[in-house]
């Protein structure tokens, strides 16, 4: 299978779906990451937007290593997703280029403006995958894709419906986010925030909450005529 993971931030998708994703690896799957905006203002140690984002590009590529990901940055500015016809068009390329089986995503309910924005711009080009009558640069795609969504930052109002143990694969999940320094320094200097131990609080809780000792949540995109099988996440 072709796995998207579509996050709005370099470092998204290694916090809330690394593990998941290593698991999709090992089962031979093909991975692919989008990124919505270069998350160019996420650090005040740089002198401008233009730096943190190649900063950030590089860090994400080696945190994506493991995975040997295909990456695409969509490089919009950070904190200013919004749905404008660009953005849609950028989305439903960004799809097409993966072809992807499963895509995995934000919450439409995270409180980061970004990463509902992502969400939402995902779920709303996801009914015109297929359509020729919508051109992009990528041809359209002649299946229908499963969406997740991947917990949210804390934990807030986020019941997983669906857990995947993760336990085997946390040390490489922590080693992954590690590899963004920038916001390491950004959270534990700003924002006071223990990144690394914070991280595994949350899959730790999420482990406990479904009997294992690590793992994370997902909640299928219920629509009609897309409703994601939870037999399609990595057992
Ligand atoms: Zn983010």
């Amino acid at each position: 299978m072709n796995i998207l993971a579509f996050g709005a931030h370099p470092d998204d998708v290694e916090e809330m779906c690394f593990g998941t994703l290593m698991k999709y690896r090992a089962q031979g799957d093909t991975i692919f990451i989008a990124l919505s905006t270069s998350g160019n203002i996420g650090s005040n140690c740089h002198a401008s937007r233009e730096e943190i984002a190649a900063i950030r590009e590089k860090e994400q590529l080696q945190a994506a290593a493991p995975l040997e990901a295909k990456v695409k940055f969509l490089r919009f500015d950070d904190e200013e997703l919004r749905d404008t016809p660009e953005t849609r068009n950028a989305f439903l390329n960004a799809i097409r280029w993966a072809n992807p089986d499963v895509i995995l995503t934000h919450s439409p309910a995270d409180t980061s403006t970004d990463h509902a924005a992502t969400s939402k711009l995902i779920t709303e080009v996801l009914l015109v995958v297929g359509a020729k009558l919508v051109p992009t640069a990528e041809p359209p795609m002649n299946k229908m894709p499963a969406l997740f969504f991947w917990d949210i930052p804390g934990g807030f109002k986020f019941e997983p419906q669906v857990y995947v143990d993760i336990t085997p694969m946390m040390e490489q999940k922590l080693a992954a986010i590690a590899c963004h320094q920038s916001q390491m320094a950004w959270m534990e200097g700003f924002l006071k925030d223990e990144y690394l131990d914070s991280m595994r609080a949350q899959s730790r809780f999420r482990g406990y909450q479904c009997g294992c000792h690590y793992a994370e949540g997902f909640i299928a995109f219920q629509a009609l005529g897309f409703v994601a099988d939870y037999r399609l996440l990595p057992r």
